[in-house]
């Protein structure tokens, strides 16, 4: 854990490098990408170790999803990080020709990146692409409730990349509250609302601008003539992976009334598929990330509010484990469907009709994603149109994480600023105007 009284002189520290120039040219940006990568591919063992330690995360799921997920963003940013940095040529009105006018992207300077623990390896490590891409220095504050991983991150980071210009501070509540009181160009922080007002607080002192991903209930809206089993497969997919613990997992599913039954039964026959009879002995199946949380979401299912467990329920502590569980007969106004279930448990809302679901999501806050199964375009498109999310994905779940192209964000209540690809440079660079 970093001492308190040192996490000035980090900050002190890297700035100071980053306004002596070292990221002043692409190739010391790409030298940093690089070792990051490198870093990456050669730890990468020691990476999915310490995530089975921390979340019980299966190996498939720290490779794809964290390691794999976070070497894609950086050679994205290797391929296009000319052509990003690259000034562009406005044309002047006649009044103030002749001249020439110009766009330059210009660092920010000193980045400040804060990340939860449910992917603690990719959300640090992603938006530390584009920071460095764009030429800023950036102090990393892993999470401490993932802590087998922070310990590793700090000392692999600290072996990789160079201390001039990237640093790290680990701990709690009072290292990242000292971390907050340090003045940065942008704050870049990734977690819970409540925490999330607390950095825009700070973040206000120093005029600090902010990105803030959030999380929220995500929908997964499901039309009467979805294809059910694929409908099914995708939803008991993106949901039970890492065992729910995922900012953009279907958080609960509103589905027309006729395919209710059918919907069910095909996600508790895929939930057997995938995890076998007993998912306490699947080596694909993930656990909660602590005692806390396990009670948390035990405590859920405790509130009632539902008719049936049509599909798991078992869980057992000492284990952090919670079966995947998915909940039928619903009520509105039942605990599971009051915050951001953030774990293993689905419930299922019977509409009427498409509309219904439609009215249902607006009533509340903006989700940070939102899934339309269906095969009737039209239904589909009147979906996307008449909600706000962060994003929207049609017959599929998460998949648009992957895209560079698409900008990642919250919208509302789940967040503000987006990234990913070019939208992630853009969120570390100013755009200076000379003419
Ligand atoms: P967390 O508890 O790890 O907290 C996140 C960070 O905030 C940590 O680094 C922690 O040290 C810091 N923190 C905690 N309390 C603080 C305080 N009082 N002052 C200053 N800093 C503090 O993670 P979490 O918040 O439980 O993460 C889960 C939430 O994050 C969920 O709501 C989820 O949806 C959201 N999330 C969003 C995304 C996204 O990309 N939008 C991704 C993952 C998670």
């Amino acid at each position: 854990m970093t001492a308190v009284p040192d996490i000035a002189g980090i900050v002190d520290r890297v700035r100071a490098g980053q306004q002596s120039g070292m990221l002043h040219g692409l190739d010391a940006r790409r030298d940093q990408l690089k070792a990051l990568r490198r870093m990456l591919v050669e730890r990468d063992d020691e990476l999915a170790a310490a995530l089975g330690v921390d979340l019980g995360k299966p190996p498939i799921e720290a490779y794809t999803a964290e390691i794999v997920f976070t070497i894609n963003e950086i050679d994205h940013a290797l391929e296009h990080i000319e052509a990003w940095s690259r000034p562009e040529k406005v044309a002047l009105p006649l009044a103030v020709r002749p001249g020439a006018g110009r766009i330059r992207p210009e660092p920010l300077g000193t980045a400040c990146i804060i990340a939860p623990w449910n992917y603690p390896v990719q959300l640090l490590l992603a938006p530390a692409v584009p920071a460095l891409a764009a030429g800023n220095a950036v102090v990393l504050k892993p999470s401490e409730v993932a802590p087998a991983v922070a310990e590793l991150l700090e000392r692999l980071i600290g072996e990789y990349l160079d201390p001039q210009v990237v640093g790290v501070v680990t701990g709690a509540v009072d290292e990242t509250t000292e971390l907050l009181a340090q003045r940065f160009d942008h704050i870049f922080y990734t977690g819970n609302g409540t925490v999330g007002r607390i950095v825009m607080k700070a973040a206000a002192e120093h005029l600090t601008p902010v990105t803030l991903e959030l999380g929220g209930k995500s929908p997964a809206i499901v039309a009467a003539d979805a294809n059910i089993d694929v409908t099914a497969r995708r939803i008991v997919w993106s949901k039970f992976l890492n065992a729910g613990q995922t900012c953009v997992a279907p958080d609960y599913v509103l589905v027309e009334q006729s395919a209710e039954q059918p919907l069910v039964a095909a996600m508790a026959r895929t939930v057997t598929d995938f995890y076998g009879s007993d998912p306490a002995a699947s080596s694909d199946y993930a656990r909660i990330i602590n005692e806390r949380h396990h009670d948390r979401l035990t405590g859920l299912l405790d509130g009632g509010g539902y008719a049936e467990t049509a599909v798991g329920g078992e869980q057992d502590r000492d284990s952090r484990y919670l079966a995947p569980t998915i909940l039928t007969g619903v009520k509105p106004d039942a605990p599971v469907m009051a915050e951001e279930i953030f774990g293993p448990i689905l419930p299922v809302l019977a509409v009427a009709s498409v509309d219904e679901a439609i009215d249902f999501v607006n009533e509340r806050d903006r989700p940070l994603a939102l899934y339309a199964f269906g095969d009737d375009k039209a239904t589909l498109g009147r979906i996307v149109e008449h909600t706000s999310s962060g994003g929207a994905v049609l017959n599929h779940a998460i998949m648009h994480l992957a895209v560079h192209e698409l900008p990642f964000g919250g919208v509302g209540a789940s967040g503000m600023g987006a990234y990913h690809g070019k939208a992630g440079f853009d969120v570390f660079q100013s755009p200076q105007a000379d003419s």
